[in-house]
């Protein structure tokens, strides 16, 4: 993908050979955004978190949490979060600590039936109900190593700006990512949206007031950390 500034406005360009035409080109793919890379070539890649992750669905395991509180687990061997859904399912992720960063495809070569064996492993000492999630769950997610960006020194021009991962993504054990998504979400809508009397694009800082430090809201949530070994918790009212 390519995207040119010709002055009107942005011209992007695709790998299947279509293009499209805006004001704004908002770069809000992930991680491994795209457009970060084309904002500014020297962008650092992502770090490695030094964490791998996967996750599923379990049904049928009574939790001890109400819906929307979310549970962390800084447990001996690895860290476990889930969430109960207002239908009774629990949603769980596991971040395991794994030193260098795996090769292509190397996770993806081990079965899900394989990782649920390790995690068993690891969660067996833990306080908490990941023995019972990781067995009542019928399908293990893909193991992905884990990348953040602690620092991206450009992440706009006069037209292009990376929002959510693709600008700042932090570690999933933070709880945080999504939540600044959605804050970047807001002004750069209020920015360019229709009902109001559109400003004339002539930059980006003038079209996306959130593109101006100074002008960025305040954060909407926080996460509150406890130091925990066998169970523990944070992020959520019940263990403040
Ligand atoms: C296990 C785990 C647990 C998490 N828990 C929490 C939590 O509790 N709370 C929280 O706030 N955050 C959490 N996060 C972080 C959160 O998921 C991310 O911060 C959030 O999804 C970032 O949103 P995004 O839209 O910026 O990027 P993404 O969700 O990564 O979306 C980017 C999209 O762009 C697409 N894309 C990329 N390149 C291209 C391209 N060239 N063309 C077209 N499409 C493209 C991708 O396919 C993807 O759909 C967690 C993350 C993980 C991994």
């Amino acid at each position: 993908m390519a995207a040119h500034d010709t002055g009107a406005g942005v011209r992007a360009e695709f790998d299947d050979g279509s293009e499209a035409f805006g004001d704004l080109l908002i770069g809000c793919d992930g991680v491994h955004s795209t457009v970060r890379r084309l904002i500014d070539p020297t962008a650092p890649a992502p770090s490695y978190a030094g964490l791998i992750n996967t996750g599923g669905y379990a049904s049928g395991v009574s939790v001890d949490t109400e819906p929307g509180s979310y549970e962390m687990i800084f447990g001996k061997r690895a860290f476990f979060g889930y969430l109960k859904a207002d239908d009774g399912q629990v949603w769980w992720f596991s971040n395991v600590p794994r030193r260098d960063e795996p090769a292509r495809g190397e996770l993806a070569a081990v079965s899900g039936e394989e990782w649920r064996r390790r995690m068993l492993e690891l969660y067996a000492e833990d306080a908490g109900p990941a023995v019972s999630l990781i067995e009542a769950t019928p399908e293990i997610m893909p193991m992905t190593a884990i990348h953040s960006i602690p620092h991206l020194p450009r992440w706009h021009n006069d037209r292009m700006i990376v929002v959510g991962d693709a600008a700042h993504a932090p570690s999933p054990s933070s709880g945080q990512g999504a939540s600044l998504s959605i804050e970047d979400g807001v002004p750069s809508a209020c920015g360019t949206c229709p009902p109001r009397k559109r400003r004339s694009p002539s930059s980006l800082p003038n079209a996306v007031p959130g593109s101006s430090a100074s002008s960025r809201p305040p954060p909407a949530s926080t996460t509150t950390r406890r130091p925990a070994r066998s169970a523990g918790c944070s992020a959520t009212p019940s263990c403040r």
